[in-house]
C-alpha cells in the first residue's frame, strides 16, 4: 500500500521482517524477545512510557553520533508507538532530519501510530508536547510480532480497532464480533482506513483526521489524572467512547441505544467500559478543556452518531459531559 503525504510516499508493507544492515532502534523487553532478528548492535532503550522523553532522545542521538551515522544514515524503529514516536522524532531532527523506517511490533502502532507521520516524545507537563510531522521512510507490518504481545497489550490495539469500526467501518464491528478473528485481515483494512484518512488530512487542519479522536477526549483526560498508572491507552479510550457515545445520545445527536451498543462493542474484547474508580468530575473536565486539541477552553469531541457514522463537535456542552460522568 504507497501513502502520500506533502513531501512524498512511502510504502507499507504485510511482510517479514528479516532483520537490516541499517542500525536498529528498539526497546528492552523487545532486544530480549527477537535478539536474532535485531541483530549485535542495536540502541536499546528501557522499555515504557517513561522513556518517551528528552533524556532518551538525547541518548539515542548520542548513540547515532558515536556509530557515525550520517545524513544520509537510514534508521530503523523496532517496537510499539513508544519506540516508533522517539525514533521518529530523532530522525525528524538528528542532522536536520534522515529517513527511517518503522517496524510496528504491537496491534496499537500496527494500525494507529505507525502511519500518519506524527512523532514525538513527551515532556513532564504533558505527553507529545514536542513533535513533528516526518513520515517514515516504508512501514513494514509483520504479523508474527503478536504473537509474544501481552494479552493487555493486544486489548489495547483492538479497542482502536473497534474505534474504526464504529467512526467509519461498520463491516469492521462485524468482523469483530465473529468468535475467530483474522487479526491480519483487520490490521490490513484499519491502515486502509488511516491512509485514506491522513492523506485527507495530514496535517490535521480539515478536521477530518480529528475523528480518529473518537473516545480519545474523555479517554486522555482519564489516562492523564490516573498518572497513566490505573489504565492502558486502550482501555481509556474504551471507557470514553463509552462515555462520549452517552454524550451524543444526551445532545440527541446519536439515537438511544448506541451507546449500549458500542459498550457491548467493547466489553465482547475484555475491555473495561466505566471507571473502575470514582475520578473526580471536575478535574476530569478541567483536563479536557486543557487538552491541546480544545480550542479555548471549549471542549471539543468526534462524536459518533450512527454505526459507521461520526461528526467533530465543537462546544461539546459541559453540563451534559458532567452529567454523563456523575
Ligand atoms: P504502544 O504501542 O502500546 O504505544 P509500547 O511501545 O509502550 O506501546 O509497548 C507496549 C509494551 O509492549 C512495551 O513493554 C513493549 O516492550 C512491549 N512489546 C512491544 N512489542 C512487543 C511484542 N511484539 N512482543 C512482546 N512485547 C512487546
Ligand atoms: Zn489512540
Amino acid at each position: 500500500m504507497t501513502i502520500r503525504h506533502a513531501q512524498g510516499t512511502y510504502d507499507v508493507r504485510f511482510d517479514e521482517f528479516n532483520g537490516t544492515t541499517h542500525v536498529v532502534v528498539t526497546d528492552s523487553n523487545l532486544a530480549k524477545l527477537y535478539p536474532k532478528l535485531i541483530g549485535s548492535s542495536p540502541i536499546v532503550i528501557e522499555a515504557g512510557e517513561s522513556s518517551k522523553n528528552l533524556d532518551t532522545y538525547a541518548y539515542v542521538a548520542g548513540q547515532l553520533l558515536h556509530r557515525g551515522a550520517t545524513r544520509k544514515s537510514t534508521i530503523v524503529a523496532l517496537g510499539g508507538g513508544v519506540v516508533g514516536d522517539l525514533v521518529g522524532f530523532v530522525a525528524a531532527t538528528y542532522m536536520r532530519g534522515i529517513p527511517f523506517v518503522q517496524v510496528p511490533t504491537t496491534l496499537l502502532a500496527q494500525v494507529d501510530s505507525s502511519v500518519g507521520g506524527k512523532v514525538g516524545v513527551d515532556l513532564p507537563e504533558g505527553k507529545n508536547l514536542l513533535g513533528a510531522f516526518h513520515p517514515a521512510k516504508e512501514v513494514i507490518i509483520d504479523s508474527r510480532f503478536l504473537k509474544t504481545l501481552p494479552e493487555r497489550e493486544l486489548r489495547c490495539g483492538l479497542a482502536e480497532i473497534v474505534k474504526y469500526g464504529w467512526i467509519m467501518a461498520p463491516e469492521i464491528l462485524d468482523e469483530l464480533s465473529k468468535s475467530d478473528l483474522d487479526l491480519q485481515k483487520l490490521v490490513r483494512k484499519c491502515v486502509e482506513l488511516k491512509a485514506r484518512v491522513v492523506q485527507e488530512d495530514e496535517f490535521e487542519t480539515k478536521g477530518v483526521r480529528a475523528w480518529l479522536n473518537f473516545g480519545h477526549t474523555v479517554g486522555h483526560a482519564i489516562e492523564q489524572i490516573t498518572n497513566y498508572e490505573t489504565y492502558t491507552h486502550g482501555e481509556a479510550i474504551s471507557i470514553g467512547m463509552v462515555v462520549e457515545t452517552r454524550v451524543a445520545e444526551e445532545m440527541g445527536l446519536a439515537g438511544r441505544g448506541l451507546s449500549q451498543k458500542v459498550q457491548n462493542s467493547l466489553a465482547q474484547h475484555g475491555l473495561p467500559t466505566e471507571l473502575s474508580t470514582k475520578l473526580s468530575v471536575s478535574t476530569l473536565i478541567d483536563v479536557m478543556r486543557r487538552d491541546k486539541k480544545s480550542d479555548q477552553r471549549e471542549i471539543t469531541m468526534s462524536l459518533v452518531y450512527r454505526s459507521g457514522q461520526c461528526e467533530l463537535v465543537k462546544n461539546v456542552p459541559v453540563e451534559i459531559i458532567e452529567r454523563v460522568l456523575a
